[in-house]
């Protein structure tokens, strides 16, 4: 049997033309998606059964145990902490909300380590962005800066930029221009137009250097910014100005280098220069799947997109105080549940030290390195496989993502909603108010 328009639950891009080939509710394998989408496809590492850990080993348990004794946990923990969300559908991360708000708890997506100061940036001077049809079907220029979609986001260029069609554009496989900017010379950067190699940091004296340009002050620019010669950034300048729609990606090589959201900022007014003379847009490579999503349901749910803590009884929100490595590297939460993500891959040292001596529990259908600091695992669906689901799509399109195999695993929701009614019998509140 095979699915057809099946959506990819692997990274930002959600490609919505899989064929996923099917025998006995085995997947064979799949269609049109890239190695990564095959992986996810086809992935047997699972976390099998809901484990509990009992005199320092984990043996295997109940689904309602499990729930029981998270409920447990969490409603005891006098800072609890929920993180993750960005794997999972959005009918999940917002039963995540209405549980922390029920605890008094911090709520924290992965964005806070990936496009977290690209929040920040958007919030100060605002988004001109763009659907990725707009871009496939308009734009002759297009810019990666601080990222690698080769590797990273395989069928980007395929899909939305160099190498696919656009209705609106002649011969746009020959003649869309690209420029990777970028402190190494990845496999993107093999196959653009032209590459700037930047020193690493270097990205806010470049960014403020090409707006510069284009209002017409080159006299005040020296021979070389960053590490690039003023005749290349002068070539640059000139590529965007004859461009008749330019569009800038950038990833976490912008957002995470030292300047963190003041790039961004600066990049976002880089592109308002450039709208004076063509028309401009920057778009955020966002990397796992629905993390796009986590923003979304969070601040449509609390005002806030990430970082956001109940304990005062209303939403507050302080990056660098209320997301997840500074609490975990204060040692301020006592109990953290971990939502389809893995901090214990991720995260700094001095958290992974902390997440070793507090109750960890993790909901997520993979095993990975977080499963190893977990005290209870619940292993679920896999979205957008074994369940549908609700995702954001890197340029902020919600899309339906589809079950193709049965599974007797619960999904997420179910999981989460669980347990939201057993912390409303713990706390005793009313079910019809709450
Ligand atoms: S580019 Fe991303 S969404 Fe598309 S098939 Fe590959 S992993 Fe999946």
């Amino acid at each position: 049997m095979k699915k057809t328009n099946v959506i990819c639950p692997f990274c930002g891009c959600l490609c919505d033309d899989l064929t996923v080939n099917i025998e006995d509710n085995k997947i064979t394998g799949v269609d049109n998606g890239c190695a990564l989408a095959s992986s996810k496809f086809l992935n047997t590492e699972r976390l099998e059964k809901p484990l509990i850990k009992r005199g320092g080993k984990l043996v295997e348990t109940s689904y309602d145990e499990a729930i029981e004794s998270s409920v447990e946990i969490l409603s005891n923990a006098k800072r609890p902490l929920l993180f993750g969300w960005s794997g999972t559908q959005g009918e999940a991360q917002c039963k995540g909300v209405h549980i922390c708000e029920l605890l008094g708890g911090v709520i924290d997506n992965t964005s806070s380590v990936c496009h977290g100061p690209s929040i920040l940036a958007i919030q100060e001077v605002g988004h001109p962005g763009c659907t990725l049809g707009q871009v496939k079907n308009r734009a002759d220029l297009i810019i990666y800066w601080g990222c690698n979609p080769v590797d990273a986001h395989p069928r980007h260029m395929s899909r939305y930029t160099t190498y696919a069609d656009g209705f609106f554009l002649d011969n746009a496989f020959r003649e869309r221009k690209m420029i990777v900017v970028d402190v190494r010379k990845t496999e993107s950067a093999n196959v653009a137009d032209e590459f700037v190699r930047i020193k690493p940091g270097g990205d806010y004296a470049v960014i403020s250097a090409l707006r510069a340009m284009i209002r017409g002050k080159s006299k005040s620019i020296p021979d070389s910014v960053a590490g690039v010669s003023k005749s290349q950034l002068e070539r640059v300048v000139k590529m965007c100005k004859e461009a008749k729609f330019g569009a800038i990606f950038f990833g976490l090589g912008m957002t995470m280098s030292p300047n963190k959201y003041k790039n961004v900022r600066n990049a976002i007014e880089l592109v308002d220069e450039m709208s004076r003379h063509t028309k401009f847009t920057i778009t955020p490579m966002r990397g796992h799947w629905n993390v796009y999503g986590s923003n979304e349901v969070f601040t449509w749910m609390t005002g806030y997109p990430y970082g956001i803590d109940f304990s005062r009884g209303i939403a507050f929100y302080n990056p660098g105080e209320t997301t997840a490595v500074d609490m975990l590297s204060r040692k301020e939460c006592d109990a953290l549940l971990v939502v389809a993500s893995d901090p214990g891959a991720h995260f700094p040292k001095k958290c992974l030290e902390h997440m070793a001596d507090i109750p960890v529990i993790q909901i997520d259908p993979h095993l990975n390195c977080t499963s190893h600091f977990a005290d209870i695992q619940i292993p679920v669906a896999i979205t957008g496989v074994e369940t549908d689901g609700t995702a954001y799509r890197m340029d902020g399109i919600p899309l339906r993502t589809k079950k193709v195999i049965e599974t007797e695993r619960p999904t997420d929701t179910e999981v989460l909603e669980k347990m939201y009614k057993k912390i409303l019998e713990a706390k005793g509140k009313c079910t019809h108010c709450w």
